[in-house]
């Protein structure tokens, strides 16, 4: 499974949001965007389709069975178009599937007047490695999703989605654009649910090769920090009238700032895999890169990882942003080798070579060779440690999409 992700660590917030301009000028594009997000703050519509919770509320209001809910999913997991129609143009293709599949016609008006799709599409930039979108939410804010496309030797081609869980960011890693936002809002489950089907019906709509096969949380903000509206979203996720993912193929990536809910996520959804974006094993360093760490010790987050490798049964995966002369030296592979081998299971180790961002600019930040990050590698792996390097990050690079360098840009 771990082989299949491309994009690791916080992939969008490594990734960040970037759509048409340039790095340069990103900082003043992102205050402008912070402004556009409190501006609209205002609209409101109906519920979201993938309020799971308020669909089978309403459900059981007026008197509906599971296969009545079965059919509303297969007719909202189909109908939406990336061509964005009116609002009476969408209901009215919604009403005309749901009569076709025997759906009591007295509640049909009820339920699309109640609900509907609430995010859209508004900017796609393509990359060689896939897509980045530009999402609205209900409320006018914007997050981002990228679609990333694999194709194995074979041909095959599958997608992972790699979704946002907040608008923003509060943890403020020092490499990270989205950190420099601040935090702006909290994503309901059922926008995040929305992401997934938005880039879905894009793979559809464009007539392009493959399906969905992974989604991974490494977008615009600390999914931990949204503990429950990211866990009902893997309801969402794995349910077989929805996407039908298995749990194994979800991954939650978090810089771990709290123990509690790597534990939580360990108990309620051990399948899901989870990557901590560790980035250094020397606490001191740790902290520069993620100031966030300051509240968690490294022997509680080993304590947590191991906890979350028991009741997985699969181990840790970690990742490890490689910064030029910052957290690439001899101490770090030692440090690194030295907490890995501690670990309850095996360990995997993603290194990720940095890819310049504004938001590192600012720190100098530079990537390191590649007989450096090389020879980090081979350190690591003389040591005992499974490290590989994800060289592939870098692929999205021509549209600012790569690990690291998405910012959210070009909102008006
Ligand atoms: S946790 Fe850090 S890396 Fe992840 S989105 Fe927030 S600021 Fe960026």
């Amino acid at each position: 499974m771990r082989s299949s992700i491309l994009f690791t660590s916080c992939l969008l917030s490594l990734i960040e949001r970037s759509f048409s301009l340039t790095l340069t000028s990103g900082q003043r594009i992102s205050s402008r965007m912070r402004k556009n997000q409190n501006h609209q703050d205002t609209r409101r519509g109906p519920k979201s389709f993938f309020d799971l919770r308020a669909i089978e509320q309403w459900g059981e209001e007026n008197g509906l069975k599971e296969h009545h809910l079965k059919t509303i999913y297969k007719v909202v997991m189909t109908s939406y178009s990336c061509d964005r129609p009116s609002r009476h143009e969408e209901s009215q293709v919604l009403q005309d599937k749901l009569r076709a599949l025997s759906f009591p016609q007295a509640c049909i008006p009820n339920l699309l007047s109640e609900f509907g799709y609430t995010c859209t599409i508004r900017n796609i930039q393509q990359s060689q490695g896939g897509a980045k979108f530009g999402i609205q939410l209900a409320n006018g804010k914007f997050v981002e999703s990228v679609l990333i496309r694999h194709e194995r030797n074979n041909g095959d081609v599958r997608y992972t989605v790699c979704v946002s869980s907040q608008v923003g960011c509060a943890k403020k890693c020092s490499f990270c654009a989205t950190g420099t936002m601040g935090l702006i809002g909290q994503l309901s489950s059922a926008e995040i649910l929305e992401q997934i089907h938005l880039l879905q019906q894009y793979v559809k709509h464009k007539n392009l090769p493959g399906k969905i096969r992974n989604v991974v949380f490494m977008g615009m903000g600390e999914p931990l920090d949204n503990y429950d509206a990211v866990h009902e979203s893997i309801r969402g996720i794995t349910h077989q009238c929805l996407f039908g993912l298995k749990a194994k193929k979800v991954t939650v990536s978090t810089v771990g700032s709290s123990a509690q809910k790597i534990k939580a996520l360990a108990d309620e959804a051990p399948q899901v895999c989870l990557a901590l974006s560790l980035h250094s094993a020397i606490q001191s360093s740790r902290e520069k890169l993620i100031p966030s760490a300051v509240s968690i010790s490294l022997e509680e987050l080993g304590d947590a990882l191991d906890y979350h490798a028991k009741k997985s049964g699969r181990g840790s995966m970690l990742e490890y942003l490689l910064i030029n002369g910052v957290n690439d030296s001899n101490d770090e592979v030692d440090s690194l080798a030295e907490f890995c081998l501690k670990r309850e299971g095996n360990v995997y180790v993603n290194l990720i070579p940095y890819n310049p961002t504004l938001a590192g600019d600012n720190f100098g930040y530079q990537t390191p060779s590649d007989e450096r990050i090389s020879d980090f590698h081979d350190k690591l792996k003389a040591a005992g440690v499974k490290a590989l390097v994800r060289w592939s990050t870098q692929n999205g690079r021509d549209a600012n999409g790569a690990c690291g360098q998405l910012v959210l840009t070009s909102i008006t």
